[in-house]
């Protein structure tokens, strides 16, 4: 990568660019190259999930604090013309930002290297219900919701506010609304959701939903996390095909994966011969070496890493120079250029608690 990197627009908002010209290649120092990035809208939530939120919620900043709507689509779209493809909406819960609908319909039309930006999502489903069809309008590709268990007093006792009859009539809704496709995502927790876990891949195969499970993993300096309860991507597929008194065998050899860190297994024989599953091993299938990606705070804080603390301010970035008269794309330079030079080769999570970051999961969406 270029030292001389900078920000040139040629249109509303910052282009990433190099010194020539060119638009600025987006690997960082261990080579990998920038293809995705997690967009977190909001660090508010509507649920209080027990390993991602304290029961209080906390103290929230001010909403000018959050990135508006016109910043997120300026930072995305110079992301854009720099080779990332495809942007996830996260938060904490993304349906609780006002103007997500017509944030989507401006993502998806930005331009990538070869085409369109691809725009999914990642909710709780509480308000998907309503908002499939007008998300699936406005040109959101894909959705996945979480679900972490299909009892309702389960439901409710994990997300502490959740209603699970809502989440269900949201996965109807979005399977209704044609996205190109519908996954769950659910963290296995051992003595939880354990005796539950092929009854949720089955849910999900009779309606042509991707099941993914993901492991626990140590957010908030370890606060919420309960040893013991980590669930090794390995056990969660073992238990899986025993729930089916069936095999799973790995997809392509292992090594298929979507624009993320998940590996698919697929049935082999019975009733579910050839659907597909995902895990998510992020403790104990460590993926780093294949990072894609780049996350950005509901503040503005690029994230090379989920497990670490460090991050560059683009918001201070696009508001000093916008404050000082300038287009911010020197500021914004500087920022994509040290967040890239410093990304981590991997995390440091333990199966104990330790070794993650300080920031929560809400803070970052995951
Ligand atoms: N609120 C939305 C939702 O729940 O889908 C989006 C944000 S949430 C932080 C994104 C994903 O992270 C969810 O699937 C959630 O289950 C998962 N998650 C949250 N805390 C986690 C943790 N400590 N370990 C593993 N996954 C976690
Ligand atoms: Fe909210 Fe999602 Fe965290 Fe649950 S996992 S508290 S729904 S942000």
């Amino acid at each position: 990568m270029s030292s001389l990197v900078q920000l040139r627009s040629d249109r509303p908002g910052p282009a990433v660019t190099c010194a020539s010209g060119a638009p600025l290649e987006l690997v960082d120092r261990s080579a990998r190259r920038v293809r995705y990035l997690r967009v977190s809208l909001t660090d508010r939530c509507n649920y209080r999930c027990t390993y991602c939120m304290p029961e209080q919620a906390p103290d929230y900043g001010p909403r000018a604090e959050l990135l508006r709507l016109e910043e997120v689509e300026q930072v995305v779209a110079a992301f854009a013309r720099g080779g990332v493809e495809r942007v996830r909406l996260t938060g904490g819960e993304p349906t609780l930002r006002r103007g997500l609908v017509e944030l989507v319909a401006r993502l998806s039309q930005l331009p990538t290297r070869d085409g369109r930006l691809e725009v999914v999502m990642t909710t709780n489903g509480e308000r998907l219900e309503g908002l499939a069809q007008p998300l699936a309008a406005a040109g959101l590709h894909a959705v996945t919701v979480s679900l972490d268990s299909l009892d309702p007093a389960r439901f409710a006792a994990i997300t502490r506010r959740g209603h699970l009859d809502r989440v269900l009539a949201g996965i109807e809704a979005a399977r209704a609304a044609g996205f190109a496709s519908v996954k769950l995502n659910t963290v296995a927790v051992r003595g939880f959701n354990d005796d539950e876990l092929s009854a949720i891949a089955e849910y999900a195969w009779a309606r042509d939903v991707v099941p993914r499970f993901i492991e626990l993993m140590p957010m908030s300096g370890g606060e919420l996390f309960v040893p013991g309860t980590l669930m090794p991507a390995a056990e969660v597929r073992a238990a899986i095909a025993q729930g089916l008194d069936g095999a799973l065998r790995p997809v392509d050899g292992g090594t298929a994966r979507g624009a993320g860190p998940a590996t698919y297994h697929a049935v082999v024989g019975g009733r579910w011969a050839g659907r597909v599953l995902g895990t998510i091993g992020a403790m104990t299938e460590n993926f780093c070496a294949g990072c894609n990606r780049l996350r950005i705070s509901a503040t503005g804080q690029l994230h090379g890493c989920l497990a670490h603390d460090d991050a560059g301010d683009l918001r201070a970035a696009l508001r000093g120079a916008a404050l000082r008269g300038e287009d911010g794309q020197p500021a914004l330079d500087r920022v994509v250029r040290t967040v890239l030079g410093t990304k981590r080769d991997g995390h440091g999570f333990q199966p104990d608690g330790t070794g993650g970051p300080r920031k929560a999961m809400i803070s970052i969406g995951g």
